[in-house]
């Protein structure tokens, strides 16, 4: 179905998106798997080709687009499955907290070397011992004349090891109630003096993603790198929330498309029987099912889309488009794998990744089951 979110100039956008995904990015895929990590001469050369921060301001060296721009550089992304080149992760997840509090020296000092993918950027939220209790982290920051002094762990953090600016949830205050006023944001460079990556996580999927430890022991900082004001952290994460799940959401249903034809093309291919698997009325009626449950997705996302473009609170749609989408996903992978037979549990039949890879997305930008404590809580269930 043609999709009547972009105009012609996100179009156009497209194309040169595709264009470069296909020539620079789609070959590196595989040794970005087989190291667990991805280079940074790439994230320089997305970064020159204007794909980091499309919707950034243009004093910073952004293209001042909307967010539509961003959509498509995720989902061409996710159509050559570079999951391993957290994208929206640095443009459209952290990159918005530097634009939307950062002082104008805090923007100077870190969004062009952001949007020029110089400066690689992460998040570090969850702790060994939390996640999804998030008002229970447990990271200190004490103030200490002009610096606050970090101490605590991170862990599952995205870009960790090669990230060069951490956005550092911490307690301020550990004695507010409730707890989530005692929350900061705090800015740690790469080479801040106490803070140290811990180990590249080995996982089940996104293997070419570097997910890691980080600790902070003593970690002194300026507080010229408070981000925002002191104790306003929960609720500046909370306002960002919406797009982080967004994200999510369109790049799950970008990815089930590559699984969705993929699987078409193959069992349009392999026979059994005497035919294609494709004439199997079960071959049929499962492809067909799973299509039409990619453009229901696709089309909820598209509105979405259209209403967080206009600026509209649409949390409890996006906790449900992110909860639906991701289920969808991992469903949508585990049916295509069988489809391929012994084939799609071999790890040269990209389908098998393509599972592997869908079962963190019910887990990381909060949990489904969070998205639905969201949803029956603003539904009025308490
Ligand atoms: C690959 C990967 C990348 C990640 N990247 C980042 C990152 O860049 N930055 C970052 O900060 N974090 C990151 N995370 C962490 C991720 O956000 C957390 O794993 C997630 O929020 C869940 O927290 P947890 O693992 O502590 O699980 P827990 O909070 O311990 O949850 C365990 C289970 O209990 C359920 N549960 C918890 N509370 C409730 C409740 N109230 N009602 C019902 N069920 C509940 C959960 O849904 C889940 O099923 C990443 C994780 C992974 C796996």
């Amino acid at each position: 179905m043609r999709r009547e979110i972009f105009s012609e100039e996100h179009e156009l956008f497209r194309s040169e998106c595709r264009r470069f995904v296909e020539a620079e990015i789609a070959p590196k895929v595989a040794g970005w798997n087989r190291d667990g990590l991805t280079d940074r001469e790439t994230w320089r050369r997305v970064g020159a080709a204007g794909f980091l921060g499309a919707h950034a301001p243009e004093e910073y060296g952004g293209a001042g687009g909307d967010f539509l721009f961003d959509a498509i550089v995720m989902e061409e992304l996710a159509r050559v499955r570079a999951h391993a080149l957290m994208v929206s992760l640095h443009s459209d997840i952290c990159m918005p907290y530097l634009e939307v509090y950062g002082t104008p020296e805090q923007k100077q000092r870190y969004l062009p070397g952001a949007i020029s993918g110089e400066r690689i950027l992460a998040i570090a939220m969850t702790e060994p011992g939390t996640g999804s209790d998030l008002a229970n982290v447990q990271t200190r920051a004490r103030r200490q004349g002009d610096h606050y002094v970090l101490n605590g762990a991170k862990t599952f953090i995205s870009n960790g090891q090669i990230a060069d600016l951490v956005i550092v949830v911490a307690k301020t205050d550990p004695d507010t109630k409730p707890p989530h006023d005692g929350i900061s944001l705090i800015l740690v460079e790469g080479d801040a003096p106490g803070f140290r990556r811990g180990r590249n996580l080995e996982k089940l999927g996104l293997k070419g993603q570097d997910t890691s430890e980080l600790f902070f022991e003593d970690c002194r900082v300026p507080v010229a790198n408070l981000l925002g004001r002191e104790g306003q952290g929960f609720k500046m994460l909370m306002a960002q929330l919406q797009q982080e799940r967004l994200c999510i959401a369109v790049a799950s249903i970008a990815s089930c498309r590559r699984s969705l034809d993929d699987t078409i093309a193959y069992v349009k291919e392999r026979r059994a029987f005497g035919r294609p698997l494709a004439a199997f009325q079960n071959t049929q009626f499962k492809l067909a099912e799973l299509a039409a449950e990619v453009e229901i997705g696709q089309a909820f996302v598209d509105k979405l889309l259209a209403a967080h473009v206009r600026g509209e609170d649409i949390v409890t749609e996006v906790s449900m488009a992110k909860f639906w989408t991701t289920d969808l996903q991992k469903r949508l992978s585990a049916e295509c794998l069988q489809l391929f037979g012994g084939y799609g549990f071999m790890s040269e039949y990209p389908i098998s990744g393509d599972y592997a890879d869908a079962a963190v997305q019910s887990i990381y930008a909060g949990t489904n089951e969070i998205m639905k404590v969201i949803i029956a809580r603003r539904m009025g269930l308490e």
